[in-house]
């Protein structure tokens, strides 16, 4: 089947959800494919919230705010994205309100704001309450407010149809390959301008917070066309997940006063960030726990985990603010934080790097940041680059609702001045292809195990702590791997919900996303942020101020190229950037364009 539209979202996350609104504003068709039902996308399961310098209970300003991301991000942030984000999502958080998200309020009915780590007043002085939340269920109000609005603005929905292709000829994207999972047909979708906003690949870990869903698709069909990924080395644990489980305990149970403590019942944190103490950066926090682990302090029957004490806070804190969280310990662990220890560890949780863009979405092809006409990205697969070498906490969210919406914008202003893009004759052909190989091929192997060895190799060499020969071992055992996906039988002929054949699809694109990160982790011989090597134990800025760029190398299968691209500095060095467009809630009031074309 065949469909066209001017604007077309791949995802309905936080970022696909804010770009397909700002497009429909704009006046254009716009259509959303997703694989999930919209508010089942993993922003859903964002508790802590979204940081912005609002000030509501402590004085604060976007520079600060902008200061925090790129010192958390080791550097490698680049300062004209940070500067646009932290003035940009104030008024988006606003913006957010008066859609009607239900916002945790203060006394005086302002939103209410927490600590997170590493967000600080008056450049890193002290710890500054920063986080907008609703209670801890702020990504699921952000998906139910943003699709609402969806549904008011007209922007079409396609679920359960699972993206197998990007159709891009002589630079220039002109739509997607899609399979609907409920008749097993192929789709194709034309369109002037294509937004990518499918979200992260933790489930290439054994222990993850992230959902069944995250395995990358997207990013690793831009990687099959012999396009980049940005910063893949950068992927940050996040220290606090449900011990063997790896659900997420969020950080903001450290904000409202939860403290870490070793075997001993030692707060072991102030040894290791006498500041912030268990609100530093997440990479410090995960790296402190594994250490306390690794040297006989852990707890649990396996001692690799350590505790979470909430049992000094008030009990309504914990049964208010923290309900998701204490529910999920209460449900899943038996144990009630009111009274008992949590045992925690660290658990893979989000990636910093993914398909290059620039500040406006466009997604970038080369180094030397040549674009690819009408395709635009955002989200957490793609890499402004906000987060840099680490994410601060809850400036995810952020990054969905700023930089979803200027793709957003800016894809259907793109796609108001252009004609479609003529498609070649039979775009279905690739994704037929690697349908049909699936089901033809021997059946000598069997993708779960293959699933489970990746997750579990990639945990153990490509972890929290790295060194050369353990990723170089992992290269080998990857080109294994993917030797042996070759011969990947799905047995299952239907062709209605065919589960085991997304299964065994979703496992070819994490294989893609595991080669990306373990080359560029390998090559990168520093430590910075997220990236802690024990062969290269310092930040090296002479040689490593500079985004990675991976490539595959189909020359060589199985061996990836990596380039490099500049950081941008606001005040010096080859990146420097002058002035910015950010969209005050004017300028974004007066984005109205003529009535809307008729959909197709
Ligand atoms: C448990 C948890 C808690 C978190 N808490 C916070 C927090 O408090 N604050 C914060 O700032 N950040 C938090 N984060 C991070 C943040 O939530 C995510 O980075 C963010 O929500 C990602 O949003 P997204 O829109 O990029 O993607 P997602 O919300 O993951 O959505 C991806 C979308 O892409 C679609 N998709 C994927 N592949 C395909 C395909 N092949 N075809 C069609 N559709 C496809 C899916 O259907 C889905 O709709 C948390 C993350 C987790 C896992």
């Amino acid at each position: 089947m065949h469909h066209r539209y001017d604007v077309l979202v791949v995802g309905a996350g936080g970022a696909g959800l804010m770009a397909a609104l700002y497009a429909a504003k704009g006046n254009v068709s716009v259509a959303c494919i997703s694989k999930l039902y919209p508010t089942r996308s993993h922003t859903g399961a964002a508790q802590g919230g979204v940081g912005a310098a609002l000030g509501n209970i402590q004085e604060d300003h976007w520079e600060w705010h902008m200061y925090d991301t790129i010192k958390g991000g080791d550097y490698l942030t680049d300062q004209d994205a940070a500067e646009i984000f932290a003035k940009d999502v104030i008024e988006a958080v606003y913006e957010l309100e008066h859609m009607g998200l239900p916002f945790s309020r203060t006394e005086e009915g302002k939103i209410a704001q927490r600590k997170f780590g590493g967000h600080t007043r008056d450049f890193g002085k002290a710890a500054v309450e920063r986080s907008c939340y609703a209670k801890d269920r702020t990504g699921h109000m952000i998906l139910q407010t943003l699709y609402q609005q969806n549904v008011k603005e007209g922007t079409m929905f396609f679920n359960e149809f699972h993206v197998l292709d990007l159709i891009i000829e002589n630079g220039r994207c002109s739509g997607v390959v899609a399979y609907e999972l409920s008749t097993g047909e192929i789709h194709t979708f034309h369109a002037k301008a294509v937004i990518l906003a499918a979200g992260g690949y933790g489930r290439i870990f054994k222990i993850t917070s992230n959902a069944l869903t995250l395995t990358g698709d997207l990013m690793s069909i831009y990687y099959r066309k012999g396009l980049p990924l940005e910063d893949m080395e950068f992927y940050q644990f996040h220290p606090t997940g449900l011990t063997k489980l790896g659900i997420l305990v969020t950080e903001g149970i450290r904000g409202e006063g939860g403290i870490l403590r070793n075997k001993d019942g030692e707060r072991f944190m102030e040894r290791y960030a006498p500041t912030l103490k268990d609100l530093a950066p997440r990479d410090i926090v995960s790296r402190s726990i594994y250490t306390e682990i690794r040297e006989g302090r852990g707890v649990g029957p396996d001692k690799d985990a350590v505790n979470i004490d909430l049992t000094h806070l008030p009990r309504d804190v914990i049964e208010n603010k923290l309900s998701e969280i204490t529910d999920l310990s209460r449900t899943y662990l038996g144990l009630d934080p009111v009274k008992d220890l949590v045992p925690i560890q660290p658990t893979a949780h989000y990636a910093m790097g993914g398909i290059p863009t620039t500040i406006d979405g466009e997604c970038i092809a080369d180094d030397s940041g040549s674009l690819i006409e009408g395709l635009y990205a955002a989200g957490e697969q793609a890499c402004v680059s906000l987060h840099g070498a680490n994410r601060l906490g809850t400036n995810s969210l952020g990054d969905l609702i700023v930089f979803g919406r200027r793709s957003g914008i800016n894809a259907a202003k793109y796609a108001r001045h252009v004609e479609l893009a003529e498609m070649p004759e039979n775009p279905e052909v690739e994704s037929r292809a690697l349908i049909e190989n699936l089901k033809n091929a021997d059946g000598s192997e069997n993708a779960a195990r293959i699933r489970k060895e990746l997750q579990e190799t990639m945990m153990n060499n490509v972890g929290i702590f790295r060194n050369g020969p353990d990723m170089e071992k992992q290269v080998e055992i990857l080109r294994e791997l993917r030797a042996r996906y070759q011969h990947v039988n799905v047995q299952d002929p239907s062709q209605r919900f065919n589960s085991e054949l997304i299964e065994a699809l979703e496992l070819g694109f994490m294989l893609d996303c595991a080669e990306a990160m373990t080359h560029s982790a390998l090559n990168r011989t520093e430590s910075r942020g997220a990236h802690d090597r024990e062969d290269f134990h310092t930040r090296d800025d002479v040689n490593w101020l500079k985004h990675s760029m991976a490539y595959k190398d189909f020359a060589r299968p199985g061996n990836v190229r990596i380039g490099y691209k500049p950081v941008v500095f606001k005040d010096s060095g080859d990146g420097e950037y002058e002035s910015l467009t950010t969209y005050t809630p004017a300028e974004a009031a007066e984005f109205k364009f003529p009535p809307k074309p008729r959909t197709f």
